[in-house]
């Protein structure tokens, strides 16, 4: 057996992805929640990244702290906003990777015939057809840099279904769809594809979700709280820092050959 130093057991203070310094990297809605912590994980590993958001305030608050990155107000479900953005991105570095097409809203809540045709529209055309118009913009440009990758944002809805958020959970099982059709479509052109699919991410949104959940049902935020961790294996929610890791992961080199996968970053969740 190899003798092994102390120095070999010890755990690098950060542990460096291969490939992702000097990338180009864009990030829909990197202004806060998830897409703030991949911003900034990417940030760290040395890549330079390009983020769109819709609240100006946030991307301010991006710029100060994520040195030398591109943020531009657009929201992704506008096709000219998002020209924008790409033409924003192609003009700064003339040059793009990987896209992580993380933007996303819950989407209106309630039983699905009592739903507004115009709040299912919006749902979808945020999730879903926001990721087709990034990607469109996109692929030119990853395949113009002779390949890359495209992480696109699902979420354990678009696994479980989710009651009373049926569209939401309806574009989430459409981004694996277009995940899957995507990677067979650009495998040849040496572009990666894959889903990351978060959990119950803690934060703010869920809290709200807990302590709206806990009154109407009369009992406390802890019981309603401890109701959600038995559905969990591991115990604990999703922190945005597990699902900015796995992106991470998915882009840089050591992502290697993975394409067409949905990645489940929920902690073994069994039903939402
Ligand atoms: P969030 O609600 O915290 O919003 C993050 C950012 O998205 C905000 O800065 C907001 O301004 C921006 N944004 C909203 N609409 C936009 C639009 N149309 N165009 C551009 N930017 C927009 O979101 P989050 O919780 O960080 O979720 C990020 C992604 O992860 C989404 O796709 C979401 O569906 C998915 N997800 C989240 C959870 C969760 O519990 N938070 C769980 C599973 C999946």
């Amino acid at each position: 057996m190899t003798e092994r130093s102390t120095d070999d057991r010890k755990a690098p203070e950060a542990m460096r992805l291969p490939g992702l310094a000097g990338k180009i990297v864009a990030i829909t809605a990197g202004a806060s929640g998830i897409g703030y912590s991949i911003a900034r994980v990417f940030h760290g590993q040395g890549a330079k990244i390009a983020i769109c958001d819709v609240d100006a305030r946030a991307l301010d608050a991006a710029r100060e702290t994520l040195t030398g990155c591109l943020a531009v107000k657009a929201d992704v479900s506008d096709d000219l906003a998002v020209d924008a953005f790409f033409n924003a991105i192609n003009q700064a570095f003339g040059r793009l990777d990987a896209l992580v097409n993380n933007a996303g809203i819950a989407g209106p809540t309630g039983n699905l015939e009592d739903l507004a045709p115009e709040d299912w529209r919006r749902c979808i055309d945020i999730c879903l057809t926001g990721q087709f118009l990034c990607a469109r913009r996109a692929i030119p440009m990853i395949k113009a840099a002779g390949g890359g990758a495209l992480v696109n944002m699902a979420s354990a809805a678009g696994k479980h279904g989710y009651a009373y958020r049926t569209p939401y959970s309806a574009a989430k099982f459409g981004v694996i769809g277009l995940t899957q059709s995507l990677a067979k479509e650009l495998g040849p052109d040496n572009i990666r594809v894959n889903a990351v699919l978060p959990g119950i991410v803690e934060g703010p949104r869920m809290d709200k979700v807990i302590r709206d959940r806990a009154s109407a049902t009369g009992v406390s935020y802890d019981a309603m709280k401890d109701d959600y961790l038995k559905n969990i294996s591991m115990r604990r929610m999703v922190t945005p820092d597990d699902v900015a890791a796995t992106v991470a992961f998915l882009i840089s080199d050591a992502g290697g050959n993975l394409s067409g996968q949905s990645l489940a970053v929920d902690g073994n969740v069994e039903t939402l």
